[in-house]
């Protein structure tokens, strides 16, 4: 938390880099740091400051970010490769030590958001083909172009982006007014409206206003879900704190839970395809709601056996030249190659769980499982490459 080596606690009004940015209001949190929208006072626009917890470790892993985010601006002249762009980057000293802090393009809300907006039904098809084709673009410009695994996709670490042009429909703009701190009242705050209008307001409610049940789209806020309708969804990879270079070493234990491949599990050495994994999770979760492994522990077995059991429950037995190829393999699986713990499985393939489960029609069923079941490949290298599977029918909609 907000102590030695932790959080920075802003305030709204703080001034950031000698007085560039003003912050406006929290954006998000997590593991490592906390995001703010802040306003760029030289460059007259809205930004997103990621402000890292100050000890060693989290310095280290905020240098890490910045460096692989400077490749990632440094390939991506048109900005368009649906991969956050970092902007601009800076120490910032508060009262728990040293912060550095990330300034990149203001983004609107993670996919986690979106799904939560619709009840976990899902957003619908059309939908997660539109979210699937960003993100399937963001990580071919990584694997192919940069060399660089992610570690970490996930609902939280793609934040959606508007593809409306605010200066065209004003009412749509939504960016609230630039929040000042005055001197000698700390209560209240200035309300910039653009130069014009200055009116003075209680911070609480300005932020209250904000924060509505309403899902951003960065740069246009407050939009409900019956408003994005028809509005072309596009969104972007955030969060490098993880992503490591193909070529380098490679940490252990990567992915959180849900989105983590069975090669990680078992401890046999990851690759690009690991994301790709990932990234058919995502896309399940999109289009249902439900993530589509929720492991738990037991007295009987491990958080990491009822993980295996769930992915052989929906896509078979893994082979055994691969159960077998894993550092953990030994703790897991007997020589045939089954789990030790968990011996009676319940097959039950993707497409009749669209059906039974999540009523899909039959159509929809075999659409959705024939693009995802070779991404949930156990073999790593039979996964399609994001490349692959951006020509692929569900996603060309041919
Ligand atoms: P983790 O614990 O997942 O590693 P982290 O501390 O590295 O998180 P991020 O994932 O980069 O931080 O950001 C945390 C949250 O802040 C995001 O999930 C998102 O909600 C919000 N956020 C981050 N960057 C932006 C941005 N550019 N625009 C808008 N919101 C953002
Ligand atoms: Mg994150
Ligand atoms: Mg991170």
């Amino acid at each position: 938390g907000y102590r030695k080596g932790g959080y920075h606690a802003a305030r709204i009004g703080d001034r950031f880099a000698a007085g560039r940015y003003v912050a406006q209001r929290k954006l998000g949190w997590g593991n490592f740091s906390t995001v703010w929208l802040a306003y760029d006072t030289l460059c007259s626009r809205y930004v997103a400051i990621k402000i890292q917890k100050s000890a060693k470790e989290y310095a280290e892993s905020a240098l890490h970010e910045i460096d692989l985010l400077s490749s990632i601006a440094q390939g991506d002249d048109s900005k368009s490769k649906c991969v956050i762009q970092l902007l601009d980057h800076f120490k910032h000293s508060g009262p728990n030590g040293q912060h550095y802090c990330l300034a990149t393009e203001f983004l609107g809300d993670s996919l986690l958001k979106l799904i939560r907006y619709n009840r976990k039904k899902g957003i619908g098809l059309h939908r997660v083909r539109q979210i699937s084709k960003s993100v399937l673009s963001g990580l071919d410009y990584l694997h192919r172009e940069l060399g660089i695994i992610h570690t970490d996709l996930k609902p939280e670490n793609v934040l959606l982006v508007s593809t409306i042009d605010p200066t065209k429909d004003p009412t749509r703009t939504g960016l609230p007014p630039i929040l000042e701190r005055p001197e000698g009242n700390p209560d209240h705050f200035k309300r910039v409206n653009f130069g014009d209008k200055w009116l003075k307001i209680r911070a609480k409610r300005a932020v209250a206003k904000i924060s509505q049940r309403r899902v951003s789209l960065g740069g246009v806020m407050e939009m409900d879900n019956r408003s994005l309708e028809g509005v072309d969804l596009q969104c972007k990879i955030v969060d490098f704190g993880n992503a490591v270079r193909g070529n380098e070493e490679l940490m252990e234990e990567i992915q959180t839970r849900e989105y983590r491949a069975p090669e990680v599990v078992i401890g046999s050495g990851y690759s690009f395809s690991a994301d790709m994994w990932s990234f058919a999770c995502l896309v399940f979760e999109l289009a249902t709601g439900d993530t589509l492994f929720a492991p738990m522990a037991s007295d009987d077995f491990t958080e990491d056996e009822d993980h295996l059991a769930q992915m052989m429950e929906l896509l078979g037995k893994m082979p055994k030249k691969i159960a077998v190829a894993g550092s953990r393999s030994k703790d897991y699986f007997d020589r045939h190659g089954d789990l030790k713990r968990i011996r009676r499985l319940k097959f039950r393939p993707m497409d009749s769980l669209l059906v039974d489960k999540y009523h899909f029609t039959e159509t929809d069923a075999h659409g959705l499982s024939n693009f995802l079941c070779p991404l949930l490949d156990f073999e790593p290298e039979k996964r399609p490459t994001a490349s692959q599977c951006l020509v692929h029918q569900w996603i060309t909609g041919s």
